[in-house]
C-alpha cells in the first residue's frame, strides 16, 4: 500500500545530504547507516500501515539484537488501546524485553518510521538500546534530533548513537496521507 518507488537504492546512504535536502531539516542526521538498517525499515513501513485498522497515526518499530535478528515488532496503539502511552517505540521495547527476558536491551537497535517523542525516546533511553534507527523527521515533536534531543544529551549516562532519515519520504508520506484524510 506504501508507495515505496521514491526510495533511494540500498546502497545509498540515509543521509544528511539527503535530509539537508529537506527545508526545515534538522542538522542532526547522525551516525552512518549500517547494512540491514533499509530492509529493517521497509518491515517498520509494513507494521505501521496496521495502525491505519484502528485509526491509529501510522508508525511502526522494531527491535533487532545485536545480530539483527528481530526480537519484536509494533504499531502505534494507542485508539486501539486507550492508552496514551501506547506509542510503537514503547510497545515494540517492552516486547523486546519480554522476549529477552530482561529489560536491559544493550546491543539492541529500534528502528522506527518516525522520530520518536519525549516520551519514546526516554523509554528508549532507559532501555539501553545502542542504536536508534528512524524515517521521517518531526520537528513539531521529535526528540531524538530536531526539537529536542534526548537521546544525545550529555547529561544522560546513556547516549545510543541516532541515525534519522532512513526511507524519509515513503514514512512521512504515509503520516501526510493519514493526516490528510483526517483534516
Ligand atoms: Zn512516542
Amino acid at each position: 500500500m506504501s508507495d515505496l518507488s521514491t526510495e533511494p537504492p540500498p546502497d545509498a546512504t540515509a543521509s544528511s545530504s539527503h535530509a539537508a535536502a529537506r527545508p526545515g531539516s534538522p542538522l542532526r542526521p547522525g551516525t552512518p547507516p549500517r547494512a540491514g538498517d533499509l530492509a529493517a525499515m521497509r518491515q517498520a513501513l509494513s507494521v505501521a500501515e496496521r495502525a491505519l485498522v484502528t485509526g491509529d497515526v501510522p508508525v511502526g518499530a522494531l527491535v533487532l539484537d545485536a545480530s539483527g535478528n528481530e526480537l519484536s515488532r509494533a504499531c502505534n496503539e494507542r485508539e486501539a488501546s486507550g492508552d496514551p502511552t501506547a506509542h510503537a517505540e514503547v510497545l515494540a521495547l517492552r516486547r523486546a524485553a519480554a522476549a529477552l527476558g530482561a529489560w536491559r536491551l544493550a546491543g539492541c537497535t529500534l528502528v522506527v518510521t518516525l522520530e520518536p517523542c519525549t516520551m519514546c525516546a526516554g523509554a528508549l533511553v532507559l532501555a539501553r538500546v545502542d542504536r536508534v534507527v528512524f524515517g521521517a523527521w518531526d520537528p513539531k515533536a521529535g526528540a531524538a534530533g530536531s526539537l529536542w534531543d534526548v537521546v544525545r544529551d550529555r547529561r544522560l549516562n546513556h547516549r545510543p548513537e541516532v541515525l534519522g532519515g532512513v526511507l524519509e519520504e515513503p514514512c512521512a508520506e504515509l503520516l501526510d496521507r493519514f493526516f490528510a484524510a483526517h483534516r
